[in-house]
């Protein structure tokens, strides 16, 4: 299986925010992104269904991302063509006291998608190096045991998903994970319209702008996070944020590629199957 280059965080831990871009290259044609963007959803539905007949892989797509920098946008725009029979979409919050009672693979385990589908993430497991790490007192509501040791824990979190991610890999499961890569500017843009147009006011939580005050640290617990966890079984993919029709094209881009080097086909018909089928139109026509 290979997985595309374009954007990809590279798997020898040479990775810095730093060089990530939030913006594309060069200057785009949102007519033309918006035509290529109809284009991918076509095909994205019809390699789904060939994921689905086949029934041997799972795909799942985990989005990550500062807040307003549009994974939402993205997924539905990326997957709006799909048989909404064929996809699961789950959101991660804040932990209840429940998921809290549990090792933090346990709430996104219990939501892994059934093979033939596509699973997505609207944050993750990732969320435990990210935010907690930010804001280290979120682990005190974990109640781990003393034993555990506070200096390594994040080292042993990456641990811990190397390990999960490899272990779905080698069963099934084709993982390609987003990080979102909005400028802090564009994020203060985006936020300001939401409080300036009635209709977005919705979208709009003081908290977040609390969490933009944390923006160096949050960079560097997702470069760390990156680094450390993409891997040719999960690869990390920083996809530039701040021009949104171009940002789901390049998603788009990456999961029809992906999909297509799976060389999915549909199951062949077996003969016996097919002295069925002979057998059927037999009765069909003499009815
Ligand atoms: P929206 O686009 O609707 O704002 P959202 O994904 O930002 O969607 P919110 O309810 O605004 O949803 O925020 C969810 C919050 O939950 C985020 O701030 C996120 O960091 C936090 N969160 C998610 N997982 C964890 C976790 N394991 N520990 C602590 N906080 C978490
Ligand atoms: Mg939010």
């Amino acid at each position: 299986m290979d997985f595309p280059k374009p954007y990809r965080v590279p798997f020898d831990g040479k990775f810095s925010v730093a060089n990530a871009k939030t913006k594309p290259a060069q200057a785009t044609d949102k007519d033309n992104l918006k035509k290529q963007l109809k284009q991918l959803v076509k095909e994205l539905a019809e390699l789904q269904e060939m994921l689905y007949a086949q029934d041997q892989y799972a795909l799942l797509l985990i989005f990550q991302a500062m807040d307003a920098a549009g994974k939402d946008g993205t997924i539905s725009a990326v997957l709006s063509g799909v048989n909404p029979a064929g996809i699961q979409v789950v959101s991660f919050k804040q932990p209840s006291a429940e998921e809290l009672d549990h090792d933090f693979l346990w709430r996104t385990t219990k939501n892994l998608p059934e093979r033939g589908r596509i699973g997505v993430f609207n944050r993750s497991y990732y969320e435990e190096v990210l935010v907690v790490r930010v804001h280290p007192e979120y682990l005190s509501g974990q109640q781990l045991p003393p034993a555990i040791d506070k200096k390594t824990i994040w080292q042993d979190r990456y641990e811990s998903i190397r390990h999960h991610e490899t272990h779905l890999a080698k069963n099934g499961v084709v993982l390609l994970k987003f990080w979102l890569n909005v400028s802090k500017d564009e994020q203060k843009k985006r936020f300001l319209a939401r409080l300036d147009a009635p209709e977005k006011n919705w979208k709009f939580s003081a908290g977040d702008v609390a969490e933009r005050q944390h923006w160096d640290q949050y960079m560097e617990a997702y470069e760390a996070a990156l680094k450390e966890t993409s891997s040719k079984q999960a690869p990390w993919y920083a996809i530039p944020a701040d021009d949104k029709d171009y940002m789901r094209v390049q998603v788009a881009q990456i999961i029809v590629d992906t999909l297509k080097s799976l060389k999915l086909a549909y199951p062949t018909i077996t003969d016996k199957e097919r002295s069925q089928f002979a057998e059927a139109r037999r009765l069909l026509e003499s009815e």
